[in-house]
């Protein structure tokens, strides 16, 4: 499979229209549609959460809609009562505006069109377009012949349209038990195209629906039912991902035999992303075995784990732009979502220092207290600054001071000399370890005429590092993500699991981590840049009346595998 990677400096630039406006734009030309505006939609089936995948299939769909000054329609495939739940619904229904995709009151659903499928089923019969079926799904499946060899047809194929009529109200009416009848397509079983050998329209089964509850007890498969919801909304572009290619006949065939409105159906390749799986089945798995913390946990490629990890709908939007729309599968890299998302946030979030692994350090010749001024945002000066409280104890991070350090390192060293961020430049001057030898404190003394922005001193030095004021700092819990799995590919190996590919260290968690107090007051979903370590959000789910829960978005910089 062909790799999507970022070749452009600046991957923004690859944004362009994709080849669904140029038959849409063609369409206009020729008045395909007459006075009938652009419609799209979007119909997840209620199953599951949805994924990164599902974003990407949302924005287009509804950025065509908004680019034509047409209709985007949510409609809920629900016509699988087995799997189906209210829970999904609902968190289908809050991504999707999260995404800022607007459907107005358009929440539809397929199952509220049972009725009118029935009637069209009924026509189909009365035409001898549809026969009922006795045998049952294992017998129908092979019997239905391969891409070589010819079906055979079903001994029930040639009953009487009247015994049709009559045993299909009865399946209806709740007369038969499960899988033992289904209404069938009359169409052609040597077809080369196995879609059209006679396909399943119907099948039984006495089980309860999230919506309709117990009133039906025949439900209609995919393929019957998914062109006429979208005749019935009269949606005029069906985009659709490539595997419903081959099926795009038979939805022909059953909207030529009943007459009714036929939406262009444009089939584009599905999203895949390195480093994680998109299938549904497979997050209902790591959700259900616990590998995870729900279907929004932070390292899930769900559109509520971005969410939660801190991701906005913008960044989500502008990737679905950069990847573009292709008529081949490809492999897209995570490398360029991560981009977005940086890109997003480097404009928009309010810088403040935080230091994850603490050292204390004691500056011998400073007394007193004062505020140091702060820049908020260096990208955006409306953001304006801050006040940080500066005073003789303070911490900085553990790997900003080594006592051997490599050639090139410009941080802190014995009798070495550093700037503190915003603050002054400070001197080593005394190691201070414990009974195991290791470095508990440093005492430093500071010069005060290197205080930031003041330029008295000509002094420079190499190195500056972010720190908190002992006195100041209030403390927070800090997880850290990272990927899911450690390949690539994890579904696509031919021996092992996916599971087998899973990241043992994809959430580090610090418990006590130092942050400087303009954060302190944040609320829930507040995003920050914390100097020198990433993007970072106030997680939902875990951040208490007592405990801040920090999550981090994105590192700084894309250095997966160059460490
Ligand atoms: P399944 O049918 O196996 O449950 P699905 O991912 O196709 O899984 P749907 O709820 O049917 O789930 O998907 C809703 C819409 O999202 C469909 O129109 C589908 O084409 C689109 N879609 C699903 N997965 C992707 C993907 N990876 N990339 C782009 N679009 C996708
Ligand atoms: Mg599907």
């Amino acid at each position: 499979m062909e790799e999507i990677k970022n070749t452009n400096k600046n991957p923004m630039e690859s944004k362009s229209k994709n080849f669904i406006y140029e038959i849409i734009d063609e369409d206009l030309k020729a008045n395909k549609w007459g006075e009938s505006t652009i419609c799209t939609r979007f119909p997840p089936e209620p199953n599951g959460y949805l994924h990164i995948g599902h974003a990407k299939s949302i924005c287009l769909n509804y950025g065509i809609a908004r680019d034509y000054n047409g209709k985007f329609n949510l409609r809920f495939d629900d016509t699988n009562p087995e799997k189906e739940e209210q829970e999904y619904v609902d968190s289908i229904i809050e991504d999707v505006k999260w995404l800022g995709a607007d459907f107005e009151d358009r929440i539809l659903y397929g199952s509220d069109y049972f009725e009118q499928m029935y009637k069209w089923a009924v026509d189909l019969i009365k035409k001898g377009k549809a026969y009922v079926d006795d045998l049952n799904a294992d017998e129908i499946r092979s019997s239905r012949g391969t891409l070589t060899e010819a079906g055979k047809e079903s001994p029930f194929r040639n009953r009487s349209v009247e015994e049709n009529l009559d045993l299909f109200e009865r399946m209806r009416k709740g007369e038969f038990p499960n899988g033992s009848k289904t209404l069938r397509a009359k169409i052609n079983m040597s077809s080369p195209n196995i879609n059209l050998r006679d396909p399943i329209m119907y099948r039984i089964v006495h089980d309860e629906h999230h919506r309709q509850e117990n009133k039906w007890c025949i439900y209609p498969t995919y393929d019957w039912a998914h062109g006429l919801e979208d005749a019935i909304e009269g949606i005029t572009h069906s985009i659709c991902t490539l595997e419903f290619e081959n099926h795009r006949p038979l939805y022909d065939w059953f909207l030529d035999e009943l007459g009714i409105h036929h939406a262009q159906q444009i089939e584009f390749a599905r999203l895949n992303l390195t480093y994680t799986v998109m299938s549904k089945r497979k997050l209902l798995q790591l959700v259900k075995e616990n590998y995870v913390d729900g279907w929004d946990d932070p390292r899930m490629p769900t559109v509520s784990g971005f969410r939660r990890r801190g991701y906005t709908p913008e960044s989500i939007r502008n990737f679905a732009e950069i990847i573009g729309v292709a008529k081949r599968d490809a492999l897209t890299d995570i490398a360029l979502l991560e981009f977005a998302i940086r890109d997003d946030l480097n404009k928009h979030a309010q810088r403040v220092m935080a230091v994850l692994h603490p050292l204390k350090v004691v500056i011998t010749n400073y007394s007193g207290e004062e505020e140091l001024d702060g820049v908020n945002n260096p990208e955006d000066p409306s953001m304006g600054i801050r006040k940080i409280p500066f005073t003789n104890e303070i911490y900085i991070e553990q790997t900003d001071f080594m006592e051997e350090p490599p050639k090139g390192y410009h941080r802190l060293i014995p009798g070495g000399e550093v700037r503190l961020r915003y603050a002054y430049i400070i001197k080593c001057e005394e190691v201070i370890k414990n009974d195991k030898g290791e470095v508990t404190e440093l005492r430093c003394t500071y010069d005060p005429d290197t205080r930031s922005g003041t330029g008295t001193s000509k002094k420079k030095v190499k190195g500056t590092i972010h720190w908190v004021s002992a006195k100041h700092t209030f403390e927070a819990e800090v997880r850290l993500y990272d990927r899911l799995f450690t390949v690539e590919s994890p579904d696509s190996d031919k021996e092992k699991n996916f599971l087998d590919f899973m990241n043992p260290n994809s959430l580090e968690i610090i418990p006590n981590a130092l942050i400087e107090p303009f954060a302190k007051n944040s609320k829930k979903g507040n995003r920050f840049q914390f100097e020198r370590h990433g993007y970072f959000c106030v997680d939902t789910k875990f951040t208490s009346s007592e405990k801040l829960v920090f999550n981090r978005t994105v590192t700084l910089k894309d250095s997966w595998g160059k460490k």
